[in-house]
Parts: C-alpha cells; structure tokens; sequence
C-alpha cells in the first residue's frame, strides 16, 4: 500500500492515500471520467444517413453480382451502407477520422482473410486493414474501397510451458493481457488497453514493459500473414526471413497478419501507478524525472505527462512501473516518492493488467484527436522550459503532453537486426490534442503543430511510426532510417503493386 503523502500544495485536496481496492475507482475519476463523452448508441436514423456504393481505385462502381459472390464464399459478416451494423463498424476510436468504405469484410478466420484479399485485388480495391482501429491517423478505415476487419478474430492460446503466446490479428491488448495474466505471464505491450496488437506490434510497440523485455516486435517469434497474392505465409527466423525482418517494425506494408506468435515474459503483480504534482512545479519535476529514468534499473519504465485533472486544474504526473521484485522496487521508487510533496502518490502492487488499464480513461473513444511526435536529441533543461511552456498554453483540458523513456532491453538489438531503427532513441515527446467540439478542431490541431514546431531544435529529427499522423515521405522515411532501401526491396518482392497502400506507406523499388 503506498505511504500517506501530505498533499495541501496548491490547494487541491487535504491528504491522499489509497487503498487497493480504491486503486481502480481512482484512477479513473482522476483521468477525467467526467469529461469521457460516452459512446452513443447508433440509432436507425444514423444507420440510413450513409449511402455510398462499392469503387474500384478507378472510380467505377463494382457490380452487385460479384459483390454476391464474394458473399457468397465468405463466412464472417460482409457490410455495405445500406445494412445496419455498418455505421458503427466504420467508426474507429479517432472522431477526426470519417471516412465510408464501400464494403466492410469482418472476417472470422484465414480463408476470409484470402478470400477478402483476392476479391480485393482482381476488382481492384482500395485496401485499408483494420485491426483494433487505434492508430490516430486512421489508416484502418477507406473511403469507396474495402475494409478488412480482423476484429473479429481475437482468438489467443498461451503455452505456459514454453511461455509463449499465439494470438491472432484483431486481438487487442487487453484481451492479450487477460488470457497471460492466468498464466502469470505478459507479452511486452502498448499502455492503453483497446489498442490493437497487430498495428501495435507491427510497427514496433512501447509499454511498461520495454526496458526490461524489449518492444512487443522483439518479442515475436513467428508471423502468419496473407500476402497481396492471396497466399498464407509463415514469417520467422527460419521462413521467409526477409519478410521476418521486414514485419518486427515496417508497420501494415505487407499483408494481412492472421496471427503472432509471442515470447511471453513470468510478470504479474508489479509496482506502479501515477505521482502527481501542481503543474507550476513542472520545471522541477521533468528535471528530476529526467535525472532519475537516467539512473533507473530496466525494471523501471516511467513516463511523465503534463495534463489536467478532472476539475481541469493543470498538473504534472509522473507514471512508473517496476516490473521486477517489489522490495527492491519500493527502494527504486523511493527517491521519485520524496523528492516533493505531490498532490496524489497512487503507485502501489497491482496486477499487470490493472498497470495496463491504468490510463484507459483518459484515451475514450470518439473525441476527436491529433497528435505530433518526435524524438528528443537531447532532454535538456532548456527543452523543459519549451515543453511547459506548450503544455501551459494547451486548448483544450483534454490535452497533454506525454514524455516516455526507453532504452534497455530495445536499445541492445542492432539498427538493421529488424526494420524498427529507432534503436538508440531515449526521450520520445508526443504532443497528444483531444476535444470534443468538432467546430474546435482547427483551434486544437494548431496547438499541436506549433508545440511539434517550438520543439523542433531539440528534436533529433527521428520519429516513431506508430505515433505518426498524416505526415509526407520524408517523415516516414525518417522513421526507418537507414532500414527503408532494405524494406522498399522487401515491398517489391512481396506487393509491387503497392496493393497494401493504407498505412504508413512504403514504395516498392522501383
Ligand atoms: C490511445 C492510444 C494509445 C497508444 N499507446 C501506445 C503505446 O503505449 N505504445 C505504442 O507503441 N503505441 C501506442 N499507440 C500507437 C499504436 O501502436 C498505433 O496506433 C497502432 O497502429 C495501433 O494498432 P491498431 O491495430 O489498433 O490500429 P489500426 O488502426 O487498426 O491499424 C493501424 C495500422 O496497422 C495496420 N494493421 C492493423 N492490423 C493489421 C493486421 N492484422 N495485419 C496487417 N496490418 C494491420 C493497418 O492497416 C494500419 O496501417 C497508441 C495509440 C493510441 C490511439
């Protein structure tokens, strides 16, 4: 149980000191419940709104027999804008995003996946792959073209023995952390719960488990895929090598994913949870948390985050997770638990699963989102001032800025050992804009980019795919670094035609 902590500073509340069994209840009113729009129900009036017809990437309207025969060999769900069920399925987590494909295949197992695909290719689609429809700059939905929905695919086995996890492609984090956790076990993650695993691991995948085990893409032993040609594949250390190497970080470029499979790592009860102080002690807490992360064992993952609390007063959190023996772990925290007087200490032993959801609340669905990010060449004292400043002049109270740490475990593989390059990368920033006035939006997406401009000299010029939004070539390309000429290779090879188009893209060599 964590330790009273004075917390009057700033007026904000008498003494803080929960129990366990209040963990679950207060994170979640701390992250803003209030502010959380509830997800609305579709009504029949929304689900006639839309009306839009099945186009080839040449705008012709493909004809309703051969939509009929794809029906006709599919056995998962197959929607178009007139059926109910439609409205819904093309909504993803991100309200800034609304986009109307022609047609939504739910697919149920491998041979819908194959049959999508090559129904896809010979009318020639548009093709957007959707997973857990969490990536900010929605490339799991499509205008006109088809959806491949994998979300109905969330099967997953875990072999204790051989500690390790075979999961399919729509599963989402939460599901995956639900069916370890029985066996004690963990596969290294995202945060946030309803995220999905494929696009996660795909393009790399940071949680609170990536110093001491590594991103959630060294963590995959073997990949079933579909390729752009309809045939099922194995990608491992022994098959398809390249395309095993291209999958561990060149994100949705090659095919549809039907399953991983996972090393899973013995974690169960950690030490975790938030430390909140007064935002006009930011300056001084990012200094200490910059100096203490510095110094951590890999056990520790900790991030810090400038944010409001529900009654919309500005705060800095500290976010940390201890992954290995608890005492030792108490004499780790320690220092981060003293240094000052917070307003709230909420790290306390919960189980991985509650680490997990820990932040949930403050990601819900459906308000609208933008992010920009990049990687700090240098924490210092003067990139600080900048990062406060920025958070200080944010647009909405469901913004924030968030400052995660890495290192460890991901920073011994090699550059080009996979296609995720961003090896030698430490602080990572991301400038997270959330509303939910759609009339704001211009308000909101500005902050965010001229809070990624105001950091811009003390970026190292480096991104991580998975946080990108909307953004041209060259951001991509500096994503993978010196990996893309290896990975637009490996695009001929696999889809030279660039059939897999919707994610952050890769060109095939010309
Ligand atoms: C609230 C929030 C929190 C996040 N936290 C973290 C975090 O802690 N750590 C981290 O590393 N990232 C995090 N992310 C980023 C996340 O990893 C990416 O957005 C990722 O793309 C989400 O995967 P998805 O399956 O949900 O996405 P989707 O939107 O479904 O897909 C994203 C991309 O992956 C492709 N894809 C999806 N499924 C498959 C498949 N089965 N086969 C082939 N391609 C596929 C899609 O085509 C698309 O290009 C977070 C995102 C959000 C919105």
């Amino acid at each position: 149980m964590a330790p009273a902590v004075p917390i009057n500073e700033g007026g904000l509340s008498s003494r803080y000191n929960p129990t366990e069994n209040e963990f679950a209840k207060v994170k979640l009113s701390f992250l803003g419940k209030d502010m959380i729009k509830e997800n609305k129900t579709t009504t029949i009036a929304e689900e006639n709104k839309t009306r839009c017809e099945l186009k080839n990437t040449k705008g012709i309207v493909v004809d309703q027999d051969r939509i009929e025969r794809f029906q006709a060999i599919f056995q998962g769900e197959v929607m178009q804008s007139a059926d109910f069920g439609y409205e819904k399925a093309r909504r993803i987590w991100n309200a800034n995003i609304d986009k109307h494909p022609g047609i939504i295949a739910r697919c149920g197992s491998v041979a819908d996946v194959i049959a999508a695909v090559n129904f896809a290719r010979e009318s020639e689609l548009l093709v957007a792959v959707r997973g857990g429809g969490h990536n900010v700059s929605g490339r799991a939905v499509c205008d006109d073209g088809i959806v491949i929905d994998l979300s109905g695919m969330k099967g997953i086995q875990v072999d204790a023995k051989d500690r390790t996890a075979r999961v399919q492609g729509g599963a989402t984090l939460g599901d995956v952390d639900r069916e370890t956790h029985v066996f004690g076990l963990a596969v290294p993650s995202g945060i946030i719960s309803k995220t999905g695993i494929a696009g996660l691991a795909l393009g790399g995948g940071v949680g609170w488990l990536v110093r001491k085990y590594g991103l959630t893409c060294d963590n995959v032993l073997s990949f079933d895929i579909v390729t752009a040609d309809g045939k099922p594949r194995v990608a491992s250390a022994n098959e398809n090598e390249d395309l095993f190497w291209a999958l561990r970080g060149g994100g949705g470029n090659f095919g549809v994913v039907t399953s991983f499979n996972f090393r899973a790592h013995p974690v169960n009860t950690v030490l975790g949870g938030l430390i909140i102080y007064p935002r006009d002690r930011a300056v001084e807490v990012l200094r200490f948390y910059r100096d203490f992360t510095q110094l951590a064992p890999e056990e520790l993952t900790a991030y810090a985050a400038l944010l409001h609390t529900p009654e919309g007063i500005p705060a800095v959190a500290v976010v940390a997770c201890y992954c290995g023996d608890l005492a030792e772990g108490e004499k780790v925290l320690k220092s981060l638990k003293s240094f000052s007087s917070p307003i709230a200490d909420m790290i306390q032993p919960v189980p991985f699963p509650q680490m997990q959801t820990l932040l949930d609340g403050a990601f819900p669905d459906g308000n609208y989102n933008y992010w920009k990010s990049s990687f700090l060449r240098e924490f210092t004292d003067d990139a600080i001032v900048a990062l406060v400043e920025r958070a200080n002049r944010a647009t909405s109270p469901l913004t924030g800025v968030v400052i995660e740490y890495y290192g460890g475990a991901a920073s011994r593989i090699g550059m080009s050992e996979t296609a995720f390059a961003q090896r030698e990368a430490q602080y990572s920033i991301i400038f997270l804009a959330q509303w939910t006035n759609p009339g704001e939006s211009q308000l909101h997406i500005g902050w965010a980019r001229a809070s990624a401009d105001s950091i811009h000299p003390f970026s190292s010029g480096a991104y991580y795919l998975n946080y990108l939004g909307e953004e041209g070539e060259d951001t991509i390309k500096a994503a993978f670094g010196p990996n893309y000429d290896r990975l637009m290779a490996i695009k001929k090879k696999y889809d030279p035609k660039n059939f897999f188009c919707m994610n952050q893209n890769i060109k095939p060599q010309v």
